[in-house]
């Protein structure tokens, strides 16, 4: 970010970097960013902008606590696997569990309509902002990069393929990497929780894998032309992001082994 002449231009330039970095400006306080990030440099020099570290220190800070109806994310124990569910806020709670009779300054706990399981009471401690989860790149290059001739080299919005119309973001579902190109019309929070669920689908698809990798992380780093070791390298190509922490451990450990005898 450059300078600014005036509060009401850096107003919107924070607005415009919170919506960039896939936040909702209404879930911060933007007065507060702008009094810690942007210093007034004096008539004629307007504001200056913050560095990377202050950008987020100020996010930080002033993003305003949980409210009614906020999509958040939830880490659950689910029959043996470790899945993210998102759901909405529906109510504060106290943490025995009782109603609050006024909106509490820093509520406990929370019941939480889960989308894609049972719904429940969650401490807060433990509900992230769905938004985090998330990165949005709306960088046309950065969009479309890896958009070859056989789709006129963009790609086109998931959602609404048979219009062939241009995807315009790119949203990236951090802790897997999964993720999805879509057209402004298409893309809501929604439709990234969306992208987020699929990914705990995929584990529930695969359970009985990730679990055998899990006991036999060896499983992965057998003998080269072993039919089984290689169906399982080929499973673990496809879904990198199911494959547990020691078995990716040791597969990424033989990889390296299978190039460096293959370079001799
Ligand atoms: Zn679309």
């Amino acid at each position: 970010m450059s300078d600014f002449g005036n509060k009401s231009v850096v107003r919107r330039e924070i607005i415009k970097a919170l919506e960039k970095e896939g936040r909702n400006p209404d879930a911060y306080n933007i007065a507060g960013i702008m009094r810690d990030a942007f210093y007034y440099r004096g008539p004629g020099c307007g504001y200056g902008a913050p560095s990377e570290e202050e950008w987020r220190a100020a996010v930080e800070k002033h993003q305003r606590p949980f409210g009614i109806g906020d999509m958040v994310r939830v880490v659950l124990e689910i029959d043996g696997l470790t899945e993210h569910h998102f759901g909405k806020i529906a109510q504060f709670l106290k943490a025995n569990g009782q109603m609050y009779r006024v909106t509490p300054a820093k509520p406990s706990n929370a019941y939480v309509d889960l989308l894609e399981t049972r719904s429940r009471v969650v401490p807060l401690s433990a509900a992230t902002r769905a938004e985090d989860d998330f990165e949005v790149i709306t960088e046309h290059s950065e969009v479309h990069r890896g958009a070859g001739p056989w789709m006129d080299w963009y790609f086109k919005c998931r959602d609404c393929i048979s219009t062939y119309k241009a995807a315009r973001v790119k949203v990236v579902h951090k802790a897997s990497g999964q993720c999805v190109r879509l057209c402004d019309e298409c893309h809501s929070l929604e439709r990234r929780v969306q992208l987020g669920h699929s990914v705990m689908w995929d584990g529930r698809r695969n359970k009985q894998t990730i679990f055998e990798l899990r006991e036999n992380p060896g499983l992965l780093t057998g003998p080269v032309d072993d039919c089984e070791a290689d169906g399982y390298r080929q499973w673990a190509d496809a879904l990198p992001y199911l494959v547990p922490a020691e078995a990716a451990k040791q597969y990424a450990q033989w990889a390296e082994e299978q190039r460096v005898s293959g370079d001799a």
